[in-house]
């Protein structure tokens, strides 16, 4: 079987044509530089991505966060989730830990603007 990705390492996008044998990836092509590779091979075996988003003090003022690394794709949502739950108190400043581990994945999430 053969998957077809765009690179997310750099704003080159390489088309990638991967080809997966028994969920694992078996060979690399479009790459230009080894972080492609590398992307495609965790694409197909375990997938992962950061979270960007805002969470919201209890009186509704929106906070830009991030995860501080990449969690699994498929707990994107339970994270948003989670991060969506937390009430925080001003003032956050640009890197305050807002959550320890998001929705069980051990990645916290931190501010990345200072606010209040
Ligand atoms: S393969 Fe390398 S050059 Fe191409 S998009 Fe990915 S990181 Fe960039």
């Amino acid at each position: 079987m053969t998957r077809e990705l765009t690179c997310i390492g750099c704003p080159m996008g390489c088309e990638l044509t991967v080809e997966v044998e028994n969920g694992a990836a078996v060979s690399v092509t479009g790459n230009t530089c080894k972080i492609g590779e590398n992307y495609a091979k965790s694409e197909i075996s375990a997938p992962v991505r950061a979270v960007t988003t805002t969470a919201l003090t209890a009186e509704g003022v929106p906070v830009p966060v991030k995860t501080a690394g990449n969690v699994p794709k498929d707990k994107i949502f339970e994270v948003v989730d989670h991060i969506k739950r937390t009430k925080i108190t001003l003032p956050v400043k640009l890197g305050t830990v807002i959550l320890e581990n998001a929705a069980g994945t051990g990645v916290p999430v931190i501010a990345t603007k200072t606010v209040g």
